[in-house]
């Protein structure tokens, strides 16, 4: 990546603070880099967002006022939707080409697995009726494109406001 002179863009990977989880999620689910932690103080987000280039996501003016935060998006509303229209806006995130990508639970960017590896490891209807499955390098968790994702889809359409996809 190179750096630009003149004014610096706030960096699309990003760090939510602990009130905001289900941001965080939502985020990951559309594939943008974002570090989230349940127990984590103030202090430490600030520390973790200068040495990874993170900009900050909150919804604290504390963290207005601290000098060391240089990039950071205030989130002006509690409604999810809205939260997540004005990161997408503000950083000008891309939201189309990486959704599914990463995982929930850790944020690291899944790897696809083959089929004999998740053996015993996922639901036996599941591994009987897959084909395709990604595993965490991170957690080890192991996804698989099935209902629940058709769900977050359904739901990723009313969040951004888009209109569902018909089938011709
Ligand atoms: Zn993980």
């Amino acid at each position: 990546m190179q750096d630009s002179p003149g004014k610096e863009s706030p960096p699309t990977q990003m760090i939510a603070d602990a009130m905001l989880g289900e941001l965080a999620r939502w985020l990951r689910v559309l594939g943008c880099d974002t570090l989230y932690y349940r127990d984590t103080s103030d202090r430490d987000i600030v520390v973790r967002a200068l040495r990874d280039h993170r900009t900050i996501l909150t919804r604290d003016t504390h963290f207005l006022k601290m000098k060391t935060v240089h990039h950071l998006v205030f989130l002006q509303s509690e409604d999810l939707s809205e939260q997540l229209r004005q990161v997408i806006d503000e950083l000008g995130l891309d939201v189309n080409t990486n959704r599914f990508t990463r995982c929930l639970e850790c944020n690291t960017l899944l790897a696809e697995v083959p089929k004999a590896e998740v053996e015993g490891r996922v639901p036996v209807y599941v591994y009987q009726h897959k084909e395709r499955f990604s595993q965490c390098p991170g957690c080890g968790r192991i996804y698989w494109a099935g209902t629940h994702m058709d769900r977050m889809s359904q739901k990723i359409q009313i969040l951004l406001g888009e209109k569902p996809e018909l089938n011709p």
